[in-house]
């Protein structure tokens, strides 16, 4: 059973990663997300139903549309990959429990924002919607976590927005995200979260200056940092805090 379960949450993820592709594309060509058949971007063949398999059909196909050839974006496979890790990952920590759930809706809108912020440099704000409908979900099941999840919401939040406001460098769909995932994950959590987004931004930063040679004043989006951060402190976050606490105090 347990076998089982494991592989249908990653069957799961796959599915759920090809429908985020479809509804990043749909975001940023504003097509309704129920429009139709999926077509290829380039020619509007439409795609049959062995086009279509996650993760399978983009290796089939060797990366090209089946009529006219040309490449299609890694970032299919990438996003219905990581999408299927987390749905594993997930179901691994939480079991059979309706925090799986909602925990799998959690991280995909956060792969899905990850990858729009990439693209567009912005966080659409149904994001941060989601997000707090998923904490309100957490609280009903958890009722006693109402505290931490509320100091949660502004313990990374309320910083961000001043330096937000005061240097005008970062932008303000960060800075909900923090509020939102921070309802979710509670005060600890995302602290750590936060620390980790900005340790690999600042790491990520510094390699792509250097490889691209371009100025560090140019514009990355942050947000992918901080959405890496907030999913391994969904997953490991607690143990990161337990290591921290014993090697430090
Ligand atoms: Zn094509």
């Amino acid at each position: 059973m347990q076998i089982l379960l494991t592989i249908y949450s990653i069957l799961l993820g796959l599915v759920i990663g090809s429908f985020l592709n479809v509804c990043i594309y749909r975001y940023q060509t504003k097509e309704p997300i129920s429009r139709g058949r999926s077509h290829c971007p380039k020619c509007n063949h439409t795609l049959s139903w062995y086009e279509l398999i996650p993760l399978f059909s983009w290796i089939g196909l060797r990366g090209k549309c089946k009529s006219c050839h040309q490449p299609i974006s890694i970032q299919y496979p990438i996003v219905e990959s990581i999408t299927a890790i987390c749905f594993l990952l997930i179901y691994l920590k939480f079991g059979i429990t309706f925090d799986t759930l909602i925990y799998f809706i959690f991280a995909s809108i956060l792969i899905m924002a990850a990858v729009i912020d990439l693209q567009t440099m912005i966080i659409p704000d149904r994001t941060h919607i989601i997000c707090i409908l998923c904490g309100i979900l957490l609280l009903i099941l958890h009722p006693t976590q109402l505290l931490d999840k509320a100091i949660g919401a502004i313990i990374v939040c309320i910083p961000l927005l001043i330096i937000a406001y005061a240097t005008k460098g970062m932008g303000y769909g960060d800075v909900k995200l923090m509020g939102a995932a921070g309802f979710v994950l509670g005060w600890q959590n995302i602290l750590f979260a936060m620390m980790l987004g900005s340790i690999t931004a600042s790491v990520i930063g510094i390699i792509t200056t250097r490889i691209k040679k371009i100025s560090l004043k140019t514009e990355m989006p942050l947000g992918p940092h901080l959405i890496f951060g907030i999913l391994f402190c969904l997953l490991y976050g607690n143990q990161l805090i337990n290591w921290y606490l014993t090697s430090f105090f």
